[in-house]
């Protein structure tokens, strides 16, 4: 490898690229670097992966879980889990190779009982959690939805502490979708200010409230605004009838420096929610409120848990998962069938708990792994 320091600008690089690849030299592939690493044993696969999940990061949270997946947590515990399972294994086998050298006491099914549950439950903690650390690694989409003129793009603005959003005394004015990114209690938040989500006439607020639809439906978490200032409104109440129940939801009462003619009580009976905040995005007053809320809502919706999470991306999670059927099938089989079939299963959820680390894993998903990464990494 050479490292070539030279003048900064585009068109110098570019320059310079071109001869050097013109003497020779390519370009890398994505992910090449950390795949070499791979390939030579220096890193395994979870360890290359975390690379890359290090690069994603979009929270402080998300960094130190892949940092631990990178100084080898995750290969360190899979590895444990996959000894554990040869050494259960082993005395099976031989047995079946060699049965008049075992006594029926040697084999006993009571203890490979205890050994698979034992394993299942070292398999089932690494699942600890992953919602919200992909929460973490990811972001977690929030859309604030309301009526026209509530201050959505205001409280929008009051949360981003920046002017992203535009914000207009006319109603309406939010005919496309504005976003911003925020971090909230190590949450990376995708805020969507929502174009209001009622029916028009009008084709471009027609197309704007389809998008604000499809925004509100994909979010974990909506914020539905209110004006504390004005009474409740009959497209207030179409907006909660629009809802899914599924969803996290918050109310937010705005606009609280103005006479107030909405009463907590009264929402709370209307709406049938029970988090409701009080802000007010002129004067900053509530946004502190607001955000403390949103983050224990988010804690709540994801599952808080203190044990630090382990795995984060949806290939691994789907590993464990299928080692864990495999497994629980040899639990239930145990006492009744063959034993071959236990340690069939338990050859199985090895073999997949494997392709965790790399060691039984196919080449075109390794390629596929690889791909993800950028140039030069
Ligand atoms: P949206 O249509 O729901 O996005 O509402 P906007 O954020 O565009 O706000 C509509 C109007 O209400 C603007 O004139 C804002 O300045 C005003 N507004 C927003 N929030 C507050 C607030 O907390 N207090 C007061 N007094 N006015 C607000």
């Amino acid at each position: 490898i050479a490292e070539i320091n030279c003048h900064s600008g585009i068109i110098t690089l570019r320059a310079i690229l071109r001869l050097i690849i013109k003497a020779g030299a390519r370009l890398a592939e994505p992910g090449e670097f950390t795949k070499r690493a791979y390939l030579h044993g220096r890193i395994d696969l979870s360890q290359a992966e975390a690379v890359l999940n290090i690069i994603k990061s979009r929270s402080e949270e998300a960094l130190k879980i892949a940092g631990r997946a990178l100084q080898g947590e995750l290969s360190r515990r899979i590895g444990e889990i996959r000894d554990i399972l040869i050494a259960t294994r082993a005395p099976l086998e031989a047995s079946f190779d060699y049965p008049e050298e075992f006594t029926s006491e040697e084999i006993e099914r009571e203890s490979i009982n205890k050994k698979l549950v034992e394993i299942i439950a070292k398999s089932k903690e690494l699942l600890i959690n992953v919602e919200r650390s992909r929460a973490m690694q990811e972001g977690v989409s929030i859309a604030i939805i309301g009526r026209p003129n509530v201050g959505k793009s205001s409280l929008l603005n009051a949360l981003m502490r920046q002017q992203r959003a535009i914000v207009h005394e006319m109603p309406g004015t939010t005919r496309d979708l504005l976003e911003g990114q925020i971090n909230l209690g190590g949450y990376p938040l995708l805020l969507v200010d929502t174009a209001g989500i009622q029916g028009s006439e009008d084709p471009v607020e027609k197309e704007g409230i389809s998008r604000s639809r499809k925004a509100a439906e994909k979010a974990r978490l909506l914020l539905v605004v209110l004006d504390g200032s004005k009474e409740i409104a009959n497209e207030d109440r179409e907006i909660f009838r629009i809802i899914s129940q599924d969803q996290g939801l918050i109310i937010v009462i705005n606009k609280t420096d103005l006479e107030q003619r909405l009463s907590v009580c009264e929402i709370k009976e209307t709406f049938k929610a029970d988090t409701i905040v009080k802000t007010s995005a002129i004067t900053g007053e509530g946004i502190d409120e607001l955000e403390k809320t949103v983050a224990n809502k988010l804690d709540q919706i994801l599952g808080y848990s203190d044990i630090s999470p382990i795995v984060v991306s949806i290939r691994h999670e789907e590993i464990i998962k299928q080692a864990l059927s495999h497994l629980e099938s040899a639990l239930e089989q145990i006492d009744e069938n063959p034993l071959e079939i236990t340690s069939l299963e338990l050859k199985n959820a090895w073999h997949k708990l494997g392709e965790i680390t790399g060691e039984t894993l196919e080449d075109q998903i390794l390629d596929k792994i690889f791909s993800e990464f950028c140039l030069g990494k």
